[in-house]
């Protein structure tokens, strides 16, 4: 019998506190450094990863959440399930990236959400000719380390079924009958980490917390009947997270495996009997900022039946490494926040309490308390002048005119198929270079404001030379869509190193949303206001909507969303009032994360998309009906959400679709939209330059589903990641495309 543990986490951030990893892989792809340089770097980076969590007190340690890209990718390199496309690749490191990101000659594995996070996972390529082969070295290794290293470890994989299910079938087939083929790797993998020395493995299956058929509980049922009957194996801990598991957890309850892992922050306590299996619960938010409430997690473990660990609701990946590396916060704020190490902290402390009685961390928990009970009283959240607006929205503040096109196209004079792009425009090396000397107070606002401003001329020219109809600054002064917003509004603070990983090497650090969100001053009218001074062609106010804006942020989780994103809502429709007085006839309201904050239960997306709808048209309904809303959607399938499409009414929705082509069109006329599309006709994701025969069949392809009088023609996104020769051709080739099917027309 292996004996159960007392405390752990889900999984550990890997990119590095000082974002080494980031830093040694891209030196690595950039040829500064070789291999071993790089794997040198990562041994480092575990060590001392794992060093930490055995001290900060855990008794079971996940070991094999590191990665060099992604841990999906990873689960495809032991499964021996790499595309075909790369197998030709010899050197191993070089095969691996060229999965993960493509190479002269080779596209990547597509990339995805991991869930309902801002994670990206790489998406297995299977068919059920695909040939799985086990390829267990990294693991193991990782394995041998960490045990030479005295650490408790938990070895960790992602399961079949989660696999299976996140993974695309190029050949349509169902891949759960896949099943047969991978267990046999896995029975074969848990016999290895026994031998290697493992008492536990972790099998991470989130996928268990969507909604399953009958038909999917059956095999979760076969599947660890399968697992937990192997022979040789260590003590197989199943971890659930992102949400309850349902249906699924009596199945897995009636296994012979020896633990369970619940998101209790997510979901509530089961009423489900464990059969005396480890229940580890996860009552510490490994997602969310905000320090646990101590005494509400107690009395949730006090209420669990049966064996109990204490452990985050998921891995830390997805919140940053320490507080303590926030230097510009007040004290109070302060108190309320939990990152990475704060939160092992908590675990260790409530493992503690269950086991040695409250008394024995009576200082540290009144310590929490006090610096919790702040929370409720602090002004900063609730502000009296916004409660009573959100009191005071009424539905006529989410309804615009329902005849608004004549009156708009009065106002300003459009060509048919008028052009537009996205918004950004490349981010040059003066951008960068200016922002940096005016972070280390080597320029002042006012160069920093004037070399800015060089720049929006620039863009203003080249798209008035190029003939685009609509223009736009170019979003020079933006360091991100999201926290240039945060910075300038009352209730959100910018961290200075809140480093999460998004995909790969690219870290994002999300602002906190903590109190009462209003907005001080304007933000955005004078750039439109001096854009729009240099031409006379319309220029597009950029505004970033209030749904996107929470799903990059960690939000305040003492109130409902809906609550929280009304008072985005309300601060971006001032903006958007300032801006249509300032002159700007067109507002671009951006809402690419619509999809991504869709929940992950089928019963709870109708009531999120709502709420999600309203905030939107609260923030684009201030205005007067000659004025144009724009919005811009993209990274995802549109299937779930295109009712919610319908239901912005925005003028115009410019969408990702060059690489759909155009099914997208076709599904907004079916359930009736009526408005200005701009289907992206230009694939900014990819350096290549569209020709205009492909740009003309595309547009021909969009006027097929939708009459010229509707369609706008613009790139599939923001231009910001790409190269300024590249996108002047790409954007050269879009307006010939474009006159050439004008006049045709
Ligand atoms: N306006 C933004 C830009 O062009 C939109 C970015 C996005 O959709 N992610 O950069
Ligand atoms: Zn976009």
């Amino acid at each position: 019998m292996t004996e159960n543990f007392a405390t752990t986490v889900l999984g550990a951030a890997r990119i590095g506190p000082g974002r080494e990893l980031k830093r040694a892989v891209e030196s690595y792809w950039a040829g500064r450094i070789d291999a071993d340089a790089l794997h040198t770097v990562g041994f480092e980076l575990r060590r001392d990863g794992l060093a930490a969590l055995a001290a900060a007190g855990l008794d079971s340690v996940p070991v094999g959440t590191f990665s060099y890209y992604d841990h999906m990718l990873d689960m495809s390199v032991l499964l021996g399930a790499l595309p075909a496309r790369v197998a030709g690749i010899e050197d191993e490191l070089d095969r691996y990236f060229a999965a993960a990101r493509g190479n002269d000659t080779v596209q990547p594995l597509e990339m995805t959400k991991w869930f309902d996070t801002n994670y990206h996972y790489l998406v297995p390529e299977l068919s059920a000719s695909t040939e799985f082969a086990l390829n267990p070295a990294k693991i193991l290794g990782e394995l041998e380390d960490a045990l030479a290293q005295g650490i408790p470890a938990r070895p960790v994989v992602i399961g079949p079924i989660t696999y299976l299910l996140l993974s695309k079938a190029l050949d349509g087939s169902n891949l759960l009958d896949r099943l047969d083929d991978l267990l046999p790797l896995y029975v074969s993998l848990l016999g290895q980490l026994r031998a290697a020395g493992a008492q536990w493995v972790q099998i991470d299956e989130p996928a268990l917390v969507k909604d399953l058929d009958a038909d999917q509980i059956a095999t979760v049922s076969r599947v660890y009947e399968t697992l937990s009957s192997a022979v040789d194996r260590p003590a197989i801990l199943v971890a659930s997270y992102f949400g309850r598991l349902g249906e699924a957890l009596p199945a897995l309850a009636a296994t012979e495996i020896e633990g369970v892992a619940l998101d209790l922050v997510a979901g509530a306590v089961p009423a489900v009997p464990l059969n005396g299996k480890l229940l580890v619960a996860g009552v510490v938010d490994g997602r969310n900022i905000w320090r646990t409430d101590l005494d509400n997690a107690l009395t949730t473990l006090r209420s669990l039946a049966g064996p109990v660990a204490v452990s985050t609701s998921c891995s830390l990946l997805h919140v940053p490494y320490t507080l303590a590396a926030e230097t510009g916060i007040d004290d109070a704020l302060r108190g309320w926040l939990a990152f990475g190490a704060e939160k092992l902290s908590e675990v260790a402390l409530l493992s503690h309490a269950v086991a040695e009685g409250v008394d024995s961390v009576a200082r540290p928990l009144a310590a929490a308390r006090a610096a919790l009970a702040t929370r409720a009283t602090d002004p900063r959240l609730n502000n009296p002048a916004v409660r009573a607006r959100l009191a005071g929205l009424t539905d006529s503040d989410a309804r615009r005119g329902d005849d608004r096109a004549a009156a708009q196209a009065e106002a300003i004079a459009l060509p048919v198929l008028p052009m537009t792009t996205i918004g950004s425009f490349p981010q040059t090396a003066q951008i960068r270079v200016a922002r940096a000397e005016l972070r280390k107070g080597l320029i002042d606002e006012a160069e920093y404001t004037s070399r800015m401003k060089r720049e929006i001329a620039d863009v203003i020219d080249l798209q008035e030379n190029l003939g685009i109809d609509v223009l736009v600054h170019g979003e020079p002064e933006r360091n991100d869509m999201v926290q240039y917003f945060a910075e300038q509004l009352d209730g959100f603070f910018a961290t200075q190193s809140g480093w999460v990983q998004s995909y790969g090497s690219r870290c994002v650090r999300p602002p906190v949303l903590f109190g009462d969100v209003s907005r001080p001053a304007p933000m955005t009218v004078d750039w439109a206001h001096y854009a729009q001074n240099l031409t006379t062609k319309p220029v597009k106010g950029m505004l970033t909507g209030p749904v996107t804006i929470l799903a990059w942020a960690f939000v305040r989780d003492d109130q409902p969303l809906a609550e929280t994103a009304d008072q985005v809502a309300l601060a971006i429709r001032d903006e958007t009032v300032d801006l249509e007085a300032a002159g700007i006839k067109v507002i671009q309201v951006d809402e690419p994360a619509l999809r991504e904050l869709l929940p992950l239960r089928n019963a709870d997306k109708q009531p999120y998309l709502d709420w999600a709808v309203r905030a939107f048209r609260i923030s684009t309904s201030g205005v007067a009906d000659v004025t144009s809303v724009h919005t811009h959607l993209c990274y995802s399938e549109f299937g779930e959400v295109i009712d919610a499409i319908v239901a912005l009414d925005a003028d115009v929705t410019s969408i990702e679709a060059a690489r759909s082509h155009m099914e997208v069109l076709r599904d907004l006329n079916e359930v009736g939209f009526h408005l200005g599309v701009g289907p992206g006709v230009y694939d900014i994701h990819s350096p290549r330059v569209p020709s205009v025969v492909e740009i003309e069949r595309l547009l021909r392809e969009a006027l097929d589903a939708v009459p010229a009088s509707r369609l706008w023609v613009n790139p599939d996104c923001g231009l910001k990641t790409r190269g300024t020769t590249e996108v002047e051709e790409s954007l050269r080739n879009m307006v010939e495309a474009t006159l050439m099917v004008r006049a045709r027309l």
